[in-house]
């Protein structure tokens, strides 16, 4: 289960817009992208203007889909081609197969406070399906399965503590939450503008279809 491990404020600089990678300080004035304090690409000669081809623009919505949701190439390659398999728009489908994966859903219940948290609390075996652990984070879940905490991870301290952040929390329509058990249901498939991303899905799919 390959992940990215580099520096990840620099993917924001490169795709010029806050992709909330790292939780809490994406929030602060910390942030890179906020209140100008790198408003150009990461590298050494990136502040000068340079025209962008068609190519380029496709290419750049594609890894900023790729590094929101936080899928290596690989993976997102097999979203795609499992995205154009099913009926529908291609760009539809992928985004709605990228915001059921296990880790998104995790994410949008608010039991973590990054993609990549929540990437962790399911590969570490926090994480159940129906009652049942899955570690999958790729895991694509379906209406009406019940998303919930194991009951020996409740134990921690990270779990206690959970609750009171979810009282805190909006968790989008088609998901539902029950803060007590510490759980969510899947109440239908997102529709696209319930996918809050930045995205122009369109061009992704250009860029494969080259
Ligand atoms: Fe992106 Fe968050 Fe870093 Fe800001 S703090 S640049 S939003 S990862």
């Amino acid at each position: 289960m390959a992940r990215y491990t580099g520096p990840v404020c620099k993917i924001c600089r490169r795709e010029g817009l806050k992709l909330f990678l790292k939780g809490e300080r994406c929030f602060s004035p910390k942030c890179a992208v906020e209140a100008n304090r790198k408003p150009y690409p990461p590298g050494q000669h990136t502040q000068r203007r340079r025209k962008v081809s068609e190519y380029g623009i496709q290419l750049r919505e594609k890894q900023k889909a790729r590094f929101l949701y936080g899928v290596l190439e690989r993976q997102f390659r097999r979203h795609f081609a499992e995205a154009e398999r099913r009926q529908g728009s291609t760009g539809e489908n992928l985004l709605r197969i990228l915001e059921m994966r296990l880790d998104n859903v995790v994410f949008r219940l608010g039991f973590a406070e990054s993609r990549a948290q929540a990437r962790q609390l399911v590969t570490h075996g926090h994480i159940t399906v129906n009652g049942q652990k899955v570690d999958i984070p790729s895991y694509e879940t379906r209406v009406g399965q019940v998303i919930g905490v194991r009951p020996r991870s409740r134990q921690t301290e990270y779990f206690k503590m959970l609750p009171e952040v979810l009282k805190r929390r909006e968790v989008p329509e088609w998901l539902s939450l029950d803060v007590e058990n510490m759980s969510g249901r899947i109440l239908r498939a997102p529709s696209r503008p319930e996918i809050d991303a930045n995205l122009q899905e369109q061009l992704i799919v250009e860029y494969y279809s080259r």
